[in-house]
């Protein structure tokens, strides 16, 4: 499997430290929207989140409003274009 995410963190990285302030501090970048995976060993694979909302009807009359969000796992590499493995 490509090790992109961890090249693209690493490189946006190092060109936002470079455009930083002088004496600035505490800098971290992380590469979100991953989801990492536990199969026959770690793997991260591109995430969308699914945001759901719905109204459901109370008995007494009216309407609860429910959020829920599901993560979509990709099947190939945003950057890159391989296809992950299937799932061990
Ligand atoms: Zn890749």
């Amino acid at each position: 499997m490509c090790n992109c995410a961890k090249t693209v963190e690493e490189s946006a990285k190092e060109k936002i430290r470079a455009q930083l302030p002088e004496g600035s501090q505490d800098f971290s970048v992380e590469l979100q929207g991953y989801a990492w995976l536990l199969g026959s060993s770690v793997s991260m694979k591109n995430k969308l989140n699914l945001h759901i909302e719905y109204e459901v009807p109370k008995k007494k009359g009216g309407f609860t409003r429910k959020k829920q969000d599901m993560s979509m796992v990709g099947n190939y590499c945003m950057f890159c274009g391989e296809k992950y493995p299937e799932a061990a």
